[in-house]
């Protein structure tokens, strides 16, 4: 079962949960109990991401004359 990383925006705390993925954009409660917490986009530990996707040629100036050399 994944593990997610979530902060309390209350106490500030830090902590990680074990629950499915499915679960993993539900609201979790503190270990203070409190329930006024984000999920943090850690490094979760499933084997392998599958949700990469490529990515287009970033840094380019998107087709201008000045992109692409033809200004001198
Ligand atoms: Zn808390």
């Amino acid at each position: 079962m994944p593990r997610y990383e979530y902060r309390c925006r209350t106490c500030g705390d830090t902590f990680e949960l074990s629950r499915p993925m499915a679960e993993s954009s539900t609201p979790a409660a503190c270990p203070a109990g409190h329930d006024d917490t984000v999920k943090l986009l850690s490094a979760v530990a499933v084997g392998g991401s599958s949700a990469a996707s490529p990515a287009p040629s970033a840094g380019g100036g998107g087709g201008g004359c000045c992109g692409g050399g033809c200004c001198g």
